[in-house]
This record gives structure tokens, C-alpha cells and sequence, in this order.
């Protein structure tokens, strides 16, 4: 039998307890993968352990870990209890994200850091602690790179979005942050990549395909005329933190059914 792409390696997936995160996790383990099922709060538990449940129906390999991605204290005990525990970290998807809406004149500051706290913060401190123990390591035989990270973008870091202020500037600092330390650690052989999904099906964006209507009005900026599932981007990360994407550093790869096509200009503008 073909060796899976992701054979014993170790994956810290966050935010895994739903949505995407929950969808990279099952690809991850599936491609064989160990996966840590990162979740935020104590309510998040069960839902965690219900991914892992699936993973281990399936044959796979995964455990549930809290942590706030938004405090380095407990990013940094997460990363040392992985280490302890399974000896190392090959992948992060730092995947963990949220929204907090609202016009601009009437954001307020909380809004504001809450949404740059988790996505943007969140992203560096997790990025960074894997990138140490990148370094530390080395390439191990494993895959051709010392380690892999793969940022959850989305479209957003290219379209801009009234009364989501907070959210599209996380994810435009997500995309420089990305390529920044992609150019700094590219020759320790570490690669570092983003995903951008565009509308995929999950609890965040429940309002926008719940009723046949807001469905309509959604597919009208979709090209491909599906909203996409976690499937996509969870086959989008496998083959990203994979050595199939060896040469593949310091890039978002776009999985939006063409979103970011100006689907306004679909019939001559
Ligand atoms: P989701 O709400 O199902 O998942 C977000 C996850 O992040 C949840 O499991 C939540 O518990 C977790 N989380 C929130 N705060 C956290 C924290 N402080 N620490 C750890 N975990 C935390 O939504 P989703 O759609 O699966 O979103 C996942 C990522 O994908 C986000 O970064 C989001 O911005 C991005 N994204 C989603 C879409 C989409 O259409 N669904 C599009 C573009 C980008």
C-alpha cells in the first residue's frame, strides 16, 4: 500500500471543535496524521471530542486540548505539552477565528481587539511557537520540510467588507504576516501558506445560506454556484502541508468557487 502523505507526523489543528477546523482535522487524520483537536472553552469540549470520536472510528489518530489561541500563556503550555507528549509538532493549521460585526462608526474597541485578539494574535502566537519547535527539530525524514504552518485566511484579505472592519483587517494582516515569516524561515525549510476560503457551510456564516433566500443572494458571488463545504479545504490542507506542495511557500491558495472573480462582471458587467 502507497505510503499516506502525512504519515506520523503531528498536526495541531485550531478552532477544531467545528466548521473547518473540524473538516482539516478528519483529511488530516485520514492522510495519517496525529491530530490535536484544539478548542477554546470548556463549552467547546464536547463538540472536540465528537471530532476526535470520528477520527478513531475511523482508524485515526487525535485528542482533544483547550486553549485560547489569544493567550500566550496557554498557546505556549499547549505547544510544550504536544512536544512532551508526542515528542514534536510537524503541522499547525492555525485555523481558529471569529467575527464580531458591526457598522464602522459603531464598533466598539472590544469588537475590535476580540476580533484582532483571536485572529490575528492568535495566528502569531501559535505561529511562532511552532516555528521554534521547528527550528529546534530539524528535518526529521518525516517530509522534506522542518515543519509546515497553514494560516485559515479567507477572501477577505483581498475584498474588502463593510461592517466587518475588525475581521477583513486580521485577514489582510494575516496574508503579510503569512509571507513575512515565509521569506524568514523558508531557508530553515520550514513552509508557511495560507488558505483563503470563500463561503464554505459552517456555524460562522450560518445566516448567509440558512433560508433558500439568503442561499440565492449568497450564490450570486459565486461563480461556481455552490457554497463549499469543509471537504474543500480540508483536502486543500493535506495536500498543502504535504511534500507534493514542497516547492509551494509564502502563497494563499484561494478555495472560493471562484469569489474572487468580480462575479459582477459575469454578464458583461
Ligand atoms: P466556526 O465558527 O465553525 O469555527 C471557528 C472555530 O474557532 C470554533 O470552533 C471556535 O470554537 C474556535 N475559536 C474561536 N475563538 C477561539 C480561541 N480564542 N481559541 C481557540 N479556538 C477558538 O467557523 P469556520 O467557518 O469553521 O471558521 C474557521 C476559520 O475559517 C476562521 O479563521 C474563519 O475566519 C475562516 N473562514 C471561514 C469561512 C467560511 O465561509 N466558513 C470563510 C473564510 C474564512
Amino acid at each position: 500500500m502507497e505510503k499516506r502523505k502525512l504519515e506520523g507526523q503531528i498536526a495541531i489543528v485550531t478552532g477544531a471543535s467545528s466548521g473547518i477546523g473540524a473538516g482539516c482535522s478528519k483529511e488530516l487524520a485520514k492522510a495519517g496524521a496525529t491530530v490535536v483537536v484544539n478548542y477554546p472553552v470548556p463549552g467547546a469540549k464536547a463538540m472536540a471530542e465528537a471530532v476526535v470520536k470520528d477520527i478513531n472510528s475511523t482508524g485515526g489518530v487525535a485528542i482533544t486540548y483547550k486553549c485560547d489561541v489569544s493567550r500566550e500563556d496557554e498557546v505556549k503550555q499547549m505547544f510544550a505539552d504536544v512536544v512532551e507528549q508526542f515528542g514534536t509538532v510537524d503541522i499547525l493549521i492555525n485555523n481558529a477565528g471569529l467575527q464580531k460585526d458591526a457598522k464602522f462608526t459603531e464598533m466598539t474597541l472590544d469588537q475590535w481587539n476580540f476580533v484582532i485578539g483571536v485572529n490575528l494574535t492568535g495566528q502569531f502566537l501559535c505561529a511562532r511557537e511552532a516555528i521554534k519547535e521547528f527550528l529546534r527539530r530539524g528535518v526529521n525524514g518525516k517530509s522534506k520540510s522542518a515543519g509546515k504552518i497553514i494560516c485559515m485566511s479567507s477572501v477577505h484579505e483581498v475584498i474588502p467588507w463593510a461592517g466587518h472592519a475588525n475581521y477583513a483587517a486580521s485577514k489582510g494582516g494575516v496574508m503579510l504576516m503569512m509571507k513575512t515569516i515565509a521569506q524568514e524561515f523558508a531557508p530553515k525549510r520550514i513552509r508557511i501558506n495560507s488558505i483563503a476560503p470563500g463561503a464554505i457551510a459552517t456555524p460562522i456564516n450560518h445566516d448567509a445560506w440558512d433560508t433558500a433566500e439568503h442561499l440565492q443572494q449568497l450564490l450570486k458571488l459565486i461563480p461556481q454556484k455552490r457554497v463549499g463545504q469543509v471537504e474543500d479545504i480540508g483536502r486543500a490542507a493535506v495536500w498543502l502541508a504535504s511534500d507534493d506542495a514542497d516547492y509551494v511557500n509564502g502563497t494563499t491558495l484561494f478555495v472560493d468557487g471562484g469569489m474572487t472573480l468580480y462575479p459582477g462582471f459575469e454578464d458583461n458587467g
